[in-house]
């Protein structure tokens, strides 16, 4: 015989198993949705997992059948993670900040045969009843709960239920190309679009993403991921987790500043995760209560570009390293990070945060590429932009129960942003291509307008868009909240992009209002944006 090797299925189950097996002592600490902390470890994880699974083959919920939640990050969440996605069944995470007619849709569409949900949510749950059409059983992930019960005829509890399941059961070794879990994008406009990703692509993202240039995660690290369990796998770092036995910590409900603060300091974590307004809130707490976050390394942050003066704010006041990366729900999400290269180790702090502000490199599993409107391939030179495409093992083919792939003629996904990839790989996104704005022929960044007014001091958040002009057919428009106790000008403002771009970038005009409006993922909605102020350059006369 030539001679073989052993084969095992990419199981989501391995990910848990080898956590409980290895690490299973390793503690889980999760803020429940009354504000108290729950304490538990691998080991009883994967038991609840098993016990999950089992309770819920005990119901009727066959492979293959999708399973909602619409939960904070929590133990339970993260058990039903494993049970579900390890029983072969499908863990569909849904965004409560949707609108409740995107909820039903998503629901009905997924044909999910159980809602697990968190109190927080039973309001939202008790107002879809009706329209629910496949819904077995609405499950809350709790003890039993008088109060509760009433407001939902029928109403499970989680803690009766995994009560129900054998500790036995044994995780059925499963095709790694079956479906795990299920999530939808947050799409402004039209119907969310789902994304089935399976047992390998998740594996296989878990493994590549977490290399040392990845997230770079260890058995010795206390991870909090504030990324919600609802968006995108929270990143994947759940299953990043168990395959390397860390510490976890949830943090539930609590995402303001202060909240992570005590989570930080009380649990000592080492790496948290999150987007660029988590992290803001953050700096402003610990400037408040006086914290040094003395035990904090690194952050991940992603979702929507990095303002440039955080990296030096968390680097110099803080000690703790910045890793900007990007992804979509269509990516699963990592398509890139920010490490830098034997070469950069010579620069200076501030040479290497300019680096560091793109958002990074490909790693293993996945490929970038920048083409023109006829799908044309640019040059990576850092200057050219272009759509930018990806393939890999954990990328998109076909969404959700749609009739054809989304992918071009040559098996890319096009992602909808536009970007420069420098030479050494390096990519940046400039825009959404539907934000870009187009101004006489040329494109205007929104992102770099942004940037530029988020360094002002007298700017909270600032977002630039695209204002219908008769000569140019598009010009930047500035749309401003002003900080605490701030009051810039227009003037002050227009003046500060003095320098910084060419002249002819400068917005025409600043709008100041009291908040952006903002989308289930906390992304600032540009549509709603242009509809209100996307004509306050022409000449209504
Ligand atoms: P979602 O599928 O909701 O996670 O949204 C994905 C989109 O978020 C991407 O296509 C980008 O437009 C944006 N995005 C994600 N990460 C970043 C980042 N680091 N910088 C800029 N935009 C980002």
């Amino acid at each position: 015989m030539l001679g073989k090797m052993m084969h095992k299925q990419l199981n989501i189950s391995g990910l848990i198993d080898h956590a409980a097996r290895y690490h299973g002592g390793t503690e889980i600490v999760a803020v429940e949705t009354d504000g108290s902390i729950a304490r538990s470890n691998w080991a009883k994880t994967e038991l609840r997992a098993r016990k999950l699974a089992s309770a819920l083959g005990k119901m009727g919920i066959k492979q293959g059948d999708c399973c909602a939640t619409i939960a904070w990050n929590n133990t339970r969440h993260l058990e039903i993670y494993f049970g579900v996605a390890g029983g072969g069944m499908i863990c569909h995470t849904i965004n409560p900040r949707l609108f409740p007619e995107q909820l039903i849709y998503i629901i009905n569409h997924a044909q999910d045969q159980v809602l697990f949900l968190d109190k927080t949510f039973l309001p939202v749950a008790a107002k879809l009843g009706e329209h629910l059409k496949s819904v077995k059983a609405v499950v809350l992930m709790g003890p039993r709960d008088e109060e509760a019960a009433a407001m939902v005829e029928g109403l499970l509890f989680y803690d009766e239920l995994i009560a129900d399941g054998d500790d036995g059961y044994v995780w059925p070794e499963l095709d790694e190309n079956l479906p795990s879990s299920l999530c939808y994008t947050s799409g402004t406009t039209g119907n969310p679009k789902g994304v089935l990703y399976t047992h390998r692509s998740t594996v296989l993202h878990t493994l590549a993403g977490n290399q040392p240039d990845g997230l770079g995660i260890a058995a010795r690290d206390t991870v909090l991921p504030v990324v919600p369990m609802f968006h995108v796998n929270a990143w994947g770092v759940p299953y990043v987790a168990a395959a390397v036995g860390c510490k976890l910590v949830l943090p539930g409900p609590g995402l303001d500043g202060e909240s992570l603060v005590r989570l930080i300091d009380g649990e000592q974590v080492t790496l948290a995760l999150g987007v660029p307004t988590i992290w803001m809130g953050l700096l402003d707490a610990l400037e408040k209560t006086g914290s040094k976050a003395a035990s904090l390394q690194r952050t991940v942050v992603g979702g929507s570009a990095l303002p440039p003066s955080m990296i030096a704010e968390f680097r110099d006041k803080y000690d703790v390293d910045l890793i900007h990366a990007w992804g979509m729900t269509e990516t699963s999400p990592l398509g890139s990070l920010n490490q830098l290269l034997q070469k950069h180790t010579a620069l200076s702090a501030d040479e290497q945060a300019a680096v560091r502000l793109g958002q990074g490199r490909a790693p293993w599993g996945v490929e970038l590429r920048i083409v023109d409107d006829a799908g044309n391939l640019l040059p990576n030179d850092g200057e050219t932009q272009g759509d930018l495409q990806i393939r890999g093992h954990w990328i998109v083919d076909t969404y959700f129960k749609a009739d054809s792939s989304a992918l071009t003629a040559d098996g890319w996904f096009d992602t909808g942003d536009v970007a420069t990839i420098d030479p050494d790989g390096y990519l940046i996104i400039r825009d959404r291509s539907k934000d870009i704005i187009k101004s006489g022929g040329e494109w205007i960044s929104t992102v770099e307008l942004e940037n530029i007014a988020m360094a002002h001091e007298g700017v909270a958040m600032a977002a630039a868009i695209a204002a219908q002009h008769e000569k140019w057919s598009e010009r930047p428009v500035l749309i401003v909240v002003k900080a605490p106790n701030a009051d810039p000008s227009e003037a002050d403002l227009l003046g500060f992009y003095q320098g910084k771009i060419a002249s002819w970038q400068v917005p025409d005009k600043v709008i100041f209002v009291d908040e952006l409006p903002l989308g289930a993922t906390g992304k600032v909605l540009k549509n709603k944006l242009r509809e209100a102020h996307g004509d306050c350059l022409l000449d209504k006369g």
